[in-house]
């Protein structure tokens, strides 16, 4: 199965796939690991920022193996790139030319993207579509799937302790007409909805639009949906936004990233002494995967490999 057959699969039978942001190796194995616990489809996904730390050809290789060693689907993606040659990049990595010497490998499949977030967003609407055709003419040239974005979802991946701006974060509601404009100019596979979620956490969280996303759902009838921000969101809201909006992907990062801030820094206070980092991690991978295994639980997704 691929990619695409995940999300209808997730399409009709009412679950959502986990796309989790991979911010280092500790959180890659606690994806893994707790995704191949609950016998989940899970998708990992990397910002151009993580992409920086890890390197295009390291996160392949890294895919590769965790694909053969935890023997569940992982897929792959790539997260709110803003530029086209970004999205190409990850695109040609999935190349997998069987004449090149990856043949000689082991492997059945090399890892390659199954996804690229092109987020145009803060692009004039016409330079997003003009910029989003070229992601989706070369993405689908090698079986890639694109994932477009029309609304600067607000906020940043980080815990925010200042109140939430209700105006700002309405104003960047998506509008269904011109999302439906937008997937028609551009052929984009999936679409990031903006319909309350925002990036990272906040004292008071917006409440989800859940009429809106049931408009956004009607104007899009043959686009898969995404959930951008899944941190912080209620999990009796996201299961009915699985629900109403038929959404086939959720994104969380912030919360991967306190789990493991919050379980190294207690490592660290309790073994000050300790100066090999491998031998504090094992409770750093377990408390990261606590977490994802509940998001896991929230979107529906055990056993349904
Ligand atoms: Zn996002």
């Amino acid at each position: 199965m691929n990619l695409k057959d995940y999300f209808e699969k997730a399409r009709k039978e009412n679950f959502a796939i986990g796309a989790f942001n991979v911010d280092n190796l500790d959180i890659f194995k606690a994806i893994c690991s707790a995704a191949q616990k609950k016998r989940s489809p899970v998708m990992v996904e990397f910002s151009p920022g993580e992409v920086g730390y890890f390197g295009l050809d390291n996160i392949v290789d890294l895919v590769a193996n965790a694909r053969d060693f935890y023997q569940i689907p992982i897929l792959l993606n790539l997260d709110h790139a803003r530029k086209v040659e970004d999205c190409v990049a990850a695109i040609e990595s999935a190349n997998s030319d069987p004449g090149s010497e990856m043949k000689l490998r082991s492997r059945i499949d090399r890892a390659r993207f199954d996804l690229v977030h092109f987020d145009g967003s803060e692009l004039e609407i016409a330079e997003n579509i003009s910029e989003c055709k070229k992601v989706v003419e070369a993405a689908h040239a090698k079986g890639v799937l694109v994932e477009g974005e029309i609304d600067r979802i607000s906020g940043t991946s980080e815990v925010h302790s200042e109140e939430i701006d209700l105006a700002v974060v309405k104003n960047s509601y998506t509008d269904p007409q011109r999302a439906a404009e937008f997937v028609a100019e551009t052929g984009v596979d999936i679409f990031a909805a903006i319909f309350g979620n925002v990036h990272g956490t906040f004292p008071i969280q917006p409440d989800l639009d859940f009429d809106l996303l049931g408009k956004i759902r009607l104007a899009l009838p043959n686009t898969f949906l995404s959930l951008h921000g899944g941190s912080g969101i209620p999990a009796d809201q996201v299961k009915e936004a699985i629900k109403v909006g038929k959404i086939v992907k959720v994104n969380v990062n912030t919360e991967l990233r306190i789990a493991f801030r919050d379980a190294i820094s207690e490592k660290m206070q309790e073994s000050p002494e300790e100066v090999t980092y491998y031998k504090l991690t094992p409770d750093v991978v377990e408390s990261v995967m606590a977490v994802v295994e509940g998001k896991i639980d929230v979107f529906g997704s055990a056993g349904r490999i």
